[in-house]
């Protein structure tokens, strides 16, 4: 059931707010991020930061934020590893094996590791570290009954050198060889914007409904799709990945559409 959705934005309880493309563009902040976030924490407002990236921790992309001029610290920021991280940490006991990048090890930090036999293979993006051990090293654990969690199942992106496999063919491929389904928690899929509305809930003490939340993003299907599938109100903005017959090809209406967070924080005062 989809919970009534707020009539005007300044009902709106929750704010879920896209990094890449909402508040900057490769290496400048869009104009107007810098205030919108100052609106956010000068009303004691609730939101999150929110990055699909599977290769960066949230402290890296604080950083990358802060070289660009915006002020945001790791624990206002929500990825796809920190969902999953806060979703085992739920679970007492449980025995986790990370086929991700050295780095985001810290993500999962307290989490106890099994390279034995695991509860649970949590697949990340190993980019070109990936090879057949690795991933016959997860088919073995899940096909010795553990769960299989993925952090994105991305097919494909552009590097500098031309398009290149992404993480989510081998996902794929653990699937197609085991039989079994991954559970995937990144953006567009909904668990990644329910575990999100929940940490806000939590935060807050309060409970808020779905239709009470909104997500902010440039991105057409995994934004504003993924939000209204979750029942969230969904915001689009012309900026990042925002293009105009992409959006009308899928049909997707967001709630509100605004140029830049410019108009958005400006319509908000
Ligand atoms: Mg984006």
């Amino acid at each position: 059931m989809i919970d009534q959705k707020v009539k005007r934005l300044d009902e709106i309880k929750g704010w879920l707010v896209d990094l890449d493309g909402t508040l900057y563009v490769s290496d400048s902040a869009v104009p107007g991020a810098t205030d919108f976030i100052k609106w956010l924490r000068a009303g004691q407002r609730h939101y999150r930061f929110v990055s699909n990236t599977s290769t960066l921790t949230r402290r890296q992309i604080a950083e990358h934020s802060e070289a660009l001029g915006l002020q945001i610290r790791p624990e206002e920021i929500f990825t796809a590893a920190s969902a999953v991280a806060q979703l085992l940490r739920s679970f007492e006991g449980v025995k986790c094996y990370f086929q991700v990048t050295e780095n985001m090890l810290e993500e999962f930090q307290g989490i106890e590791i099994s390279e034995t036999n695991p509860d649970y293979v949590v697949i990340g993006d190993m980019g070109r570290a990936m090879n057949y051990e690795l991933i016959n090293r997860a088919f073995q654990f899940v096909m010795g009954g553990a769960e299989l969690i993925a952090l994105q199942k991305g097919k494909f992106f552009r590097g500098a050198d031309g398009l290149r496999i992404d993480a989510g063919a081998f996902v794929e491929a653990l699937e197609y060889a085991s039989g079994k389904q991954a559970k995937i928690i990144g953006k567009p899929y909904r668990q990644f914007f329910n575990l999100a509305v929940h940490d806000i809930r939590v935060e807050a003490g309060e409970r808020w409904l779905s239709g009470d939340f909104a997500f902010v993003g440039d991105d057409v299907e995994a934004d504003i799709r993924g939000a209204a599938d979750a029942g969230l109100v969904g915001i689009l903005v012309r900026t990042g990945k925002y293009n105009d017959s992409y959006s009308e090809h899928h049909g997707i209406v967001p709630d509100w559409t605004f140029e830049t967070v410019k108009e958005l924080v400006e319509s908000l005062r």
